[in-house]
C-alpha cells in the first residue's frame, strides 16, 4: 500500500510523509476513525514508506522492503494479533509481541514497526504494559494503535501518541473508486456512494455484497406496491422482513457493516428523498434510483410535502421503537401502513 492509492485523508498523508522524510517522525501514533474508514490502508502506507529503501515523497514500491512490505512478509512491520478466541489484548500479548520483543534490533530495515488493529481491545492491564514501550521506545522502534474509539485509551497512553483522526472521504471520490477499480456501473456507483456517507471501506463492501442488492430490491418493491396493499399482503410482507430480519441476526457476520433492517430503513429513507427531491425540483440528476425514476415521478405527483414528511418521521419512529425493542412486526406494520396512507 503507498500514499498515492489512498483516496482523501490528505491532511494525515500530508503529515505522515513529512514525518518520514524530515526524519523527524513520533514513535507513537494513534490513528483513530470508524470500521472502513481506512486506518489500516493509512498504517500500511505509511509502514511501507517508513522502511522503503529510496522514498521519495512517497514509497517507491520497487525495492526488496518495498515488495516485503506490499505481501505484508516485511519481518520489521509486525502485526500484533490478538489470541484465537479472545474478545480483549491481553496483557500477555502485548508482552510477548511487543513488549519483550522491541529490544531485538530490526532484521533488515530502519525501523522496527509494530501494528496493533483494534487496539482498544487492550484492557487496563495490557494498556500499562505497553506504555512502558510508549515511554521509552528504542530509537528505531515506532507502534501504531488502530481504534475505532481512541477515548477508551488511557490518559498517560493519549498524551504520548500522535492522534490522527480519519476523516470521511467526499462522495465522488468514492464513486470514482466504485468505477474504476471495482466496475461498479454508474447509477450503482451512485447508490453505494451516498449510502456510504463518506465511508470508503463501507462502500467497497457494499458495492460487492450482493445481498446489499436483495434489499435494494425488496425495498424498491415495497415502496413502489405500499399505497395499493391490502391488508394481508401487509401482513405477509410484515413476515417475510421478518424472517430475513431473524436470519441475519443468526449469520452475524462480523465483516458486514449493519444489519438488514438498518440497511432496509436508510434505502427507505433514500428512496423517499428522490421522491422530494423530484417534487421540488422536478431533476432526475441527483436521483440515486434512476432506473425507477418513472415510479418516483408518479409518486412526486401523488404525494404532498406533508405526506412525504410523515413518512421520514415514520422512518425514524420505526429506528426508535426497534431500538426500544418494541414488538418486530407491530413496529414494521406501522411502518408500511404509513408509506401506504402518504402514497395512496
Ligand atoms: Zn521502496
Amino acid at each position: 500500500m503507498s500514499f498515492a492509492e489512498i483516496i482523501g485523508q490528505e491532511d494525515a498523508k500530508n503529515l505522515l510523509k513529512n514525518a518520514v522524510t524530515s526524519g523527524n517522525h513520533s514513535h507513537a501514533y494513534i490513528f483513530s476513525g470508524e470500521k472502513g474508514s481506512g486506518k489500516m490502508m493509512l498504517a500500511e502506507a505509511f509502514a511501507t514508506m517508513l522502511q522503503c529503501e529510496n522514498p521519495t515523497d512517497d514509497a517507491c514500491l520497487q525495492c526488496h522492503s518495498c515488495k516485503q512490505s506490499l505481501s505484508r512478509n516485511n519481518p520489521d512491520i509486525i502485526y500484533v494479533k490478538r489470541e484465537d478466541g479472545k474478545a480483549n489484548i491481553s496483557v500477555d500479548v502485548v508482552r510477548e509481541q511487543i513488549v519483550n520483543d522491541v529490544d531485538i534490533k530490526p532484521y533488515s530495515n530502519k525501523y522496527k514497526i509494530y501494528i496493533v488493529d483494534e487496539a482498544e481491545r487492550m484492557n487496563q492491564q495490557a494498556q500499562n504494559a505497553i506504555l512502558k514501550t510508549i515511554e521509552e521506545p528504542p530509537e528505531y522502534a515506532i507502534i501504531i494503535l488502530l481504534t475505532a474509539n481512541h477515548n477508551a485509551f488511557l490518559q498517560t497512553i493519549l498524551s504520548r501518541c500522535v492522534l490522527i483522526q480519519m476523516k470521511s472521504v467526499d462522495t465522488e471520490s468514492i464513486k470514482s473508486i466504485l468505477k474504476n477499480r471495482y466496475d461498479a456501473v454508474d447509477y450503482q456507483a451512485n447508490m453505494v456512494a451516498s449510502f456510504a456517507q463518506g465511508n470508503v471501506g463501507k462502500a467497497i463492501a457494499l458495492a460487492t455484497d450482493s445481498s446489499f442488492n436483495d434489499v435494494k430490491s425488496r425495498v424498491v418493491a415495497l415502496c413502489k406496491k405500499a399505497g395499493k396493499m391490502e391488508e394481508a399482503q401487509i401482513a405477509d410482507e410484515v413476515k417475510a422482513i421478518k424472517e430475513e430480519n431473524d436470519s441475519d441476526k443468526k449469520n452475524d457476520n462480523p465483516d458486514k457493516f449493519e444489519g438488514f433492517m438498518d440497511q432496509m430503513l436508510d434505502l427507505i429513507t433514500l428512496w423517499f428523498k428522490d421522491v422530494l427531491l423530484y417534487k421540488a425540483t422536478l431533476n432526475d440528476n441527483l436521483m440515486l434510483f434512476k432506473e425507477d425514476s418513472f415510479d418516483i415521478h408518479e409518486q412526486a405527483n401523488n404525494c404532498s410535502y406533508a405526506g412525504l414528511n410523515e413518512i421520514i418521521e415514520a422512518i425514524s419512529q420505526t429506528r426508535a421503537r426497534l431500538n426500544a425493542n418494541v414488538n418486530f412486526e407491530l413496529t414494521i406494520m406501522l411502518l408500511i401502513n404509513a408509506i401506504k396512507e402518504n402514497t395512496k
